[in-house]
């Protein structure tokens, strides 16, 4: 190919060729050919009344595998991070007393991004890798009082799952609004929004979801909603502004943006993938994934990160053994085999791998097919 435009007059080719990657990674996770498919369908305006027939779909889906009959639950066009400024830009304003739980790189993201909203911001701090238990959450809470309590219920660059279920109780009888960062989590593991008192949730499309990057599903609880109105000052930030996208999404379809169709597409058939397996059958395929990589990584010798019953099901950190060298594993897997994973970073860089088991490859097949090949590169690269 010597031009783009070259590529692009001659009809019956396309410019670009993309290699076929097995996306073993934290995210973006293996996409199911069916979506590639949807996304191919022809675009509609962002005002086209179908494309609110598939947004109304897509809402219903979205309180499915949260776990929710929150009525505004929405994607947000932005990705996972854009999900995280959204909840943070519209329950924080300047002077609001956040109580964040901090034990791994996207709590600290929440903490830079409410700084910057002006949070006045109290945190417990725990080394990379360690869940707050029960009891320690909620004496924190007691004593600080915090009107918004944050904390990330999968800890993607350590491999926690934290409970929370005493967390929000704690966080309710302080009368303060709980925001979670369900990333990682939405899709593969139970989110449970509602039975565990979650009032504010975030998460993205390329993870648990198994859809490309690109929409940031968020859940907002009518308690929260309320809290909104009592705002007294307007969210500074006008892309992310709840009562604007709500207003397009959900109200009087006033023009806010520009919606991708095809992004909501991808999510549309997604969530009908999930629909069609069922949502629990899909979260315990996620777990026998986990407990089958768990087990062959412990035969090879090695340990998991994380201690047993606290760990994430669809994102595996096993530590890097004495005498490896991560970066030259993953340099393996990728070119020999076109399998991305991924290493820590911070405190724990060098220290675990970070492996994905996510939609498609969370099966048996999808972990023994892994492990062969990750053993393989560990014995060539030594
Ligand atoms: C990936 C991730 C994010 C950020 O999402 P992006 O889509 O990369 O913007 C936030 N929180 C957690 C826990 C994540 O794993």
């Amino acid at each position: 190919m010597n031009s783009i435009s070259e590529a692009a007059v001659n009809g019956d080719k396309i410019s670009i060729r993309a290699p076929r990657r097995l996306l073993y990674g934290p995210g973006p996770s293996q996409v199911y050919p069916r979506i590639y498919q949807a996304m191919a369908q022809p675009i509609v305006g962002h005002l086209d009344p179908y494309f609110f027939q598939v947004s109304q779909q897509v809402q219903q889906g979205l309180r499915t595998v949260f776990g929710t009959a929150n009525p505004l639950t929405i994607p947000i066009s932005a990705t996972g991070s854009g999900g995280m400024e959204t909840v943070v830009s519209n329950f924080i304003e300047p002077g609001t007393r956040l109580g964040l739980f901090v034990g791994g790189f996207f709590a600290e993201r929440i903490a830079e991004m409410a700084r910057r909203h002006g949070a006045e911001i109290v945190r417990l701090d725990h080394a990379w890798g360690e869940p707050f238990s029960d009891d320690e959450a909620a004496e924190f809470i007691r004593r600080e009082r915090p009107q918004v309590v944050a904390f990330v219920q999968a800890e993607t660059s350590t491999g926690v799952f934290q409970q929370s279920k005493a967390l929000c109780a704690a966080a309710h009888e302080v009368d303060a609004v709980v925001l979670a960062d369900c990333v990682t989590s939405l899709g593969a593991m139970p989110v449970n929004i509602d039975e565990n008192g979650i009032d504010v949730a975030y998460s993205c499309t390329q993870k648990g979801l198994s859809a490309p990057p690109g929409l940031s599903p968020v859940t907002v609880s009518p308690r929260a909603q309320d809290r909104l109105k009592q705002r007294k000052t307007p969210n500074r930030s006008w892309y992310f502004d709840l009562s604007l996208i709500s207003d397009y999404l959900t109200e009087s379809h006033r023009y806010h943006h520009t919606a991708s169709a095809t992004l909501f597409y991808a999510l549309h058939e997604s969530l009908a993938i999930i629909e069609e397996e069922g949502l629990e059958l899909r979260q315990q395929r996620h777990k026998k994934a986990h407990e089958r990589f768990v087990a062959g990584i412990e035969r090879m010798g090695m340990k998991m990160h994380v201690a047993e019953g606290h760990r994430i099901w669809n994102l595996n950190t096993p530590c890097v053994p004495e005498g490896v060298n991560e970066a030259k594993v993953r340099a393996y897997l990728l070119e020999k085999h076109g399998i991305e994973i991924a290493g820590g970073f911070g405190p724990l860089a060098g220290k675990i791998f970070r492996i994905g088991l996510m939609g498609p490859l969370a099966t048996a097949e999808g972990v023994d097919r892994f492990l062969a090949k990750f053993d393989e590169a560990i014995k060539e690269t030594a």
